[in-house]
């Protein structure tokens, strides 16, 4: 019989704020096919561009909830110095 909390573990190591300025920091994303927009923290994408090897034109790619179809930053500097908008693949 022990009285000992299994549940210790689990609740803690959640949201850490990330150090940093751009912690609040959002990237609009827009579906290219029915156009619903999503703001992805800017560090979740920045993560994804960091670990994303694939050529460095192509922003981080996401996909839209609603219709399965690619969704674009409506603007985006990458990691690599690059920039990307919307109004690129925009017709
Ligand atoms: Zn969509």
């Amino acid at each position: 019989m022990s009285p000992v909390s299994k549940k210790r573990k689990e609740a803690k190591k959640r949201k850490k704020p990330q150090s940093g300025l751009h912690s609040k920091a959002k990237v609009t994303y827009i579906c290219l096919q029915c156009h619903t927009t999503e703001e992805i923290p800017l560090n979740v994408v920045r993560n994804f561009d960091a670990m994303d090897d694939g050529d460095p034109t192509v922003p981080p790619q996401f996909r839209c909830e609603e219709c399965g179809g690619g969704m674009y930053p409506e603007y985006y500097k990458g990691i690599h110095g690059y920039e990307y908008r919307i109004s690129d693949v925009r017709k």
